[in-house]
């Protein structure tokens, strides 16, 4: 028998941890005791506590290296723009792994609490649009752009504004849209920073980017893979960290860095 107890209370959960599930009733691979069965459509997965706690650390960890990492974009600043480039860019980066961190443990330690629940779901998911945004401000703000493509500037937080309104509305209901979404605005001001005249950090910023788009196979396979989303929050530090890599070395580090000034 493959299944055993998905749904169990607060209390219970400590239980399958301690592995005192009833012979018969675990799964036949000893590895899967770490996994629970995949969510039923438009439900919600159960992660086990092994799986909960792999969630908070994995972006637990990252918190305080990204604020270190603001904090060095901002020193190495040389005017106000990029001042306020460099903030903007690292409180995206700061509240992504803070945000989740909450989250995961709100999740682990008060599941009970429905509504606080809920709310930093809905907060974990808004923050990949501000995310994204911030991630690419850098790019769209500190390099040269046609007046056309200058438009993405502020394109980009009118869309993480949308996918906030949407997040309010619709959250959890068509789980197939939201990674639309996602992957939308993702891959939609990349047209326009591919087609900047410097092209220095592209490459990392595409390797970043296929980064991310290979952890969401492991975003989609909680129940199927174990620590199934622990391995997306992996892949989404090293996206993170090779896109910080590039912002850091082609904008801020490189004294060539071609600074727009004309805002
Ligand atoms: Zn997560």
């Amino acid at each position: 028998m493959i299944g055993y107890i998905v749904h169990r209370s607060h209390n219970n959960q400590e239980l399958q941890c301690m592995d005192n599930v009833p012979t018969n009733m675990k799964r036949v691979n000893s590895f899967q005791r770490f996994m629970n069965r995949r969510a039923a459509a438009n439900g919600r997965y159960q992660p086990t506590c092994y799986e909960h706690a792999a969630n908070c650390y994995t972006h637990a960890l990252l918190i305080v290296p990204a604020f270190i990492g603001m904090a060095l974009l901002y020193r190495l600043s040389d005017d106000g723009w990029e001042r306020v480039t460099a903030w903007v860019y690292g409180t995206g980066l700061c509240a992504l792994f803070l945000v989740s961190t909450v989250f995961h443990i709100v999740t682990w330690k008060k599941s009970h609490m429905r509504e606080i629940e809920h709310c930093f779901h809905m907060c974990d998911r808004v923050v990949i649009y501000f995310f994204i945004a911030a991630s690419y401000t850098p790019w769209l703000n500190l390099r040269e752009l046609g007046p056309l493509a200058a438009h993405m500037r502020w394109f980009v937080w009118l869309m993480a504004a949308a996918g906030t309104i949407y997040v309010f509305n619709y959250h959890e209901r068509y789980k197939l849209v939201e990674l639309a979404f996602y992957l939308t605005m993702g891959f939609f001001p990349a047209l326009v920073v591919t087609s900047m005249n410097n092209t220095d950090g592209l490459q990392e910023l595409a390797w970043g980017g296929l980064i991310y788009c290979l952890g969401v196979f492991f975003f989609k396979c909680d129940g199927v893979i174990p620590f199934a989303h622990a391995i997306w929050h992996v892949f989404v530090a090293l996206a993170a960290a090779v896109h910080y890599y590039a912002i850091w070395k082609y904008l801020y580090r490189s004294p060539a860095a071609d600074v727009i000034r004309d805002v």
